[in-house]
């Protein structure tokens, strides 16, 4: 095993199949405990508006749409989730 396994800090989660800690290296999160690459969810997706419109082009359902009919779609939909 290359790196240093006896310093390693192993993933917390809990493994569905096994029903033993994962064995992966982890890294801390916000949260505050340790996930690897696949339990950790590093991603929370595009985050200013132009990032966010660049990803929602790319989607089949708005191939029609212009980049202002989808730029006020993605506004109605933020506040939406923010009222809620
Ligand atoms: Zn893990």
């Amino acid at each position: 095993m290359a790196g240093h396994p006896l310093k390693k800090i192993q993933c917390e989660s809990i493994a569905r199949t096994s029903g033993k800690q994962c064995r992966a290296k982890g890294y801390l999160k916000k949260s505050g405990h340790y996930r690897c690459r696949f339990h950790g969810g590093a991603s929370t997706g595009a985050i200013t508006l132009e990032g966010k419109l660049i990803a929602y082009k790319n989607l089949k359902q708005f191939k029609n749409y212009t980049d202002e009919q989808l730029l006020i779609w993605i506004q109605n939909k933020l506040q939406k989730s923010s009222s809620v």
